[in-house]
């Protein structure tokens, strides 16, 4: 491990960002600004209102509510120690802090509660492409209904939301896990499965088969995966009411144009956690290719000490996603201003601010340079016009105004400069 600035004092400067943590540029940006856009417009459309809550909460919600034997609480979580001695996580997803809120906030009078988050999620993980310590989630929980009809809306927002990112190539996949009636059965059945294959199973899944079974089928080494690949599927063992909800999930989204895959490996290995699962998949980011992943916790709030309260919720990476999406382009300004000398600068400062006010983009050089070198500069920022302002202009109080893809130019009067900039804005583009 090179990791020698362990110790404050020994840290080396200029200081990098630390390992799997990542600086999103201007450049990159207009992207993150679209995707969250989106979001927001379509989780508008579907009523939903957005939470924020903390970056960091007590280390035991976390462990109550993801599960002291999953990886994340297991071996994932940024936990310190803070100066009173209390143990706090950054949190790791945002399910747990939404839910925290939920009961302190006594949301759960509303009949149904529709919330959205967006945020910094933190994991301490191999660093890989679509794989960070720091991240980006978008999700959603919906609560107080267990109608299968909320889980439909939930997913075709998901796919609503894709569609606009204009991401394609996704596979919906979709499982019913049961509930604490039907699970326990199913339980047996694969245990004893898996004893009859125990040898070719990784000892993490050796290990973990009797306390939680169900992860086995979840394990990423590829043995585990040949070896389980006949093992009993939960949805021979649902029960009736389990089974009719998931006839209906399936039956709401074929109704709504939504096309789903049957996975019925898909497990989540919580009991709080029940009938419906389900992830967005890909082909196209190698190892890391769940790009959003969801279900229903019925027992959830019970579980963090609230009123019983069904649930069901997803969160889909926000750079997994921005890898899916095609570039994003920043606006360039809309106008440059060539300022020729200190007397133009003045008589211009008003009017670059009344520009600037009345929605107009607009850049200017700050070090001065004649004529060619500004226009040099107007033409590298991407500004569709450009206003000069010489001394002979100043004299006379008008400015040239210079269609930078070359077709025109025209003598504007300085008062009428910001109203003539926005009706040739709002005019058609001719191509040149
Ligand atoms: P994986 O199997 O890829 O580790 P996960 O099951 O741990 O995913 P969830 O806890 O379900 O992931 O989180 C939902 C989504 O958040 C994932 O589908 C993924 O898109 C994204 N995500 C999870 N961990 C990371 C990470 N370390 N870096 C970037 N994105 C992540
Ligand atoms: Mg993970």
């Amino acid at each position: 491990m090179s990791d020698s600035a362990s110790s404050p004092s020994q840290t080396q400067f200029p200081v990098q960002a630390v390992r799997g943590l990542k600086d999103v540029l201007p450049d990159e940006s207009a992207k993150w600004q679209r995707l969250e856009a989106v979001c927001r417009d379509v989780f508008g459309r579907y009523g939903f209102g957005e939470i924020r809550t903390p970056i960091f909460e007590v280390t035991g919600l976390f462990a109550r509510g993801i599960g002291e034997a999953t990886d994340i609480v297991e071996k994932e979580m940024y936990t310190f120690v803070d100066r009173n001695g209390q143990s706090l996580s950054l949190r790791p997803e945002g399910t747990a802090g939404v839910i925290r809120a939920y009961i302190q906030n006594q949301l759960q009078r509303e009949a149904l509660t529709r919330l959205c988050y967006a945020g910094p999620m933190f994991r301490h993980e191999r660093p890989q492409a679509g794989r960070q310590r720091q991240f980006h989630q978008i999700g959603a929980e919906v609560l107080g209904s267990a109608s299968p009809s909320v889980d439909v809306e939930l997913i075709t927002l998901m796919a609503d939301l894709f569609r606009e990112l204009e991401v394609t190539g996704l596979t919906l996949e979709l499982n019913s896990i049961g509930c604490p009636d039907c699970r326990p059965a199913y339980g047996e059945a694969l245990v004893a499965f898996l004893d009859g294959v125990l040898d070719a199973l990784c000892e993490n899944c050796q290990r973990r088969r009797h306390g939680n079974p169900l992860r086995v089928l979840d394990c990423k080494v590829p043995a585990c995966g040949e070896a389980t690949r006949l093992a009993p599927v939960i949805t021979g063992c649902l029960c009736a009411a389990c089974a009719d909800h998931y006839r209906a999930v399936k039956d709401g989204l074929a109704a709504a144009g939504v096309a789903y895959r049957e996975n019925p490996r898909m497990v989540r290995g919580l009991d709080y956690y029940g009938r419906t699962a389900f992830e967005w998949t890909t082909t196209a980011l190698g190892a890391q290719n769940t790009v959003a992943a969801g279900g229903r916790y019925d027992r959830l709030t019970e579980q963090l000490g609230g009123q019983p309260r069904p649930g069901i919720g997803f969160a889909l990476g926000v750079e997994r996603v921005l890898l899916l999406m095609r570039d994003v382009v920043a606006p360039a300004p809309d106008l440059f201003v060539v300022m020729l000398g200190d007397a133009a600068e003045a008589r211009m400062l008003p009017i670059l601010r009344a520009a600037r006010q009345a929605g107009v983009r607009v850049d200017r050089a700050f070090d001065g340079g004649g004529l060619k070198a500004q226009l040099k500069r107007a033409n590298k920022s991407g500004a569709r016009w450009c206003a000069i302002v010489g001394e002979e202009e100043l004299a006379r109080g008008v400015c040239q105004i210079k269609d930078m893809a070359g077709h025109s130019q025209r003598e504007v009067a300085l008062e009428h400069m910001v109203d003539a900039v926005r009706a040739a804005l709002s005019a058609p583009r001719t191509e040149g």
